[in-house]
């Protein structure tokens, strides 16, 4: 789909920047918006009844997060993300991951171990019905976590290494591959709701390793990569 058909469903006449780049991280998420695709910066505008310079700002906030790219004359693309970038986000997101579990094992409230299962029950839903939105809601729980360990710092750090994930996984997923496992979800609950921290650290890891094999970063995926980058220009 390409941008200009964006489904927008505007809340209010004058939609927040907050609200634009909620829109456009969850049509990457969605898969509605695909690695390499052209953002049309007028057409965004029009579709959100804003000034041209808001939607400049928001883009702008997604280059930093390095989710956008701008080319000269051309404007904004989304990503496309490299092989090396895609391990080295992988190691950065699973090192931070380990340290958030282990926070959130020492801090989660009866409560949040309610909310998390709460999310499992939602995400087993959406996988026994196919759910398109299925790796956005697996999505979820990773930043459910993020916050019940506590500290917005890491919070913020792991939430633009899951949309680059997410970004990662479009363009490297095996056809068959769904990221994550539904059940290592549940044992790492188990584990926080234990206050286990040094056994969920090494779930973690676990789960971080199934995540990588669901992606093909072989050399042929590398070119096959290269080569639309190339197709592109
Ligand atoms: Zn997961």
């Amino acid at each position: 789909m390409a941008s200009d058909q964006l489904e927008v469903r505007l809340r209010g006449k004058h939609p927040t920047e907050d609200l634009i780049y909620d829109r456009l991280v969850d049509a990457i998420i969605d898969k509605h918006l695909r690695a390499g695709q052209h953002l049309n910066e007028v057409k965004l505008a029009e579709a959100y009844d804003v000034p041209r310079s808001r939607v400049r700002r928001v883009l702008e906030r997604l280059r930093d997060e390095d989710v956008v790219v701008f080319e000269l004359n051309r404007g904004a693309f989304i990503s496309r993300p490299t092989v090396e970038d895609a391990r080295h986000v992988y190691e950065a997101r699973r090192e931070l991951e380990v340290v958030v579990v282990k926070l959130a094992c020492q801090r989660a409230t009866p409560a949040d171990i309610a909310r998390l299962r709460d999310h499992l029950q939602y995400e087993r839903e959406s996988f026994d019905r196919q759910d398109p939105s299925v790796n956005r809601i697996a999505s979820e729980f990773h930043h459910l976590i993020a916050k019940i360990g506590g500290n917005p710092v890491f919070e913020k750090m792991l939430s633009v290494l899951i949309r680059r994930g997410v970004l990662i996984q479009s363009v490297y997923e095996r056809k068959s591959g769904i990221l994550c496992l539904t059940h290592e979800h549940e044992g790492l609950v188990d584990l926080i709701e234990q206050d286990r921290p040094e056994e969920a650290a090494r779930e973690m890891i676990h789960h971080f390793d199934h995540i990588l094999s669901s992606l093909d970063l072989s050399e042929t995926r590398r070119l096959e990569a290269d080569i639309y980058e190339f197709l592109k220009s």
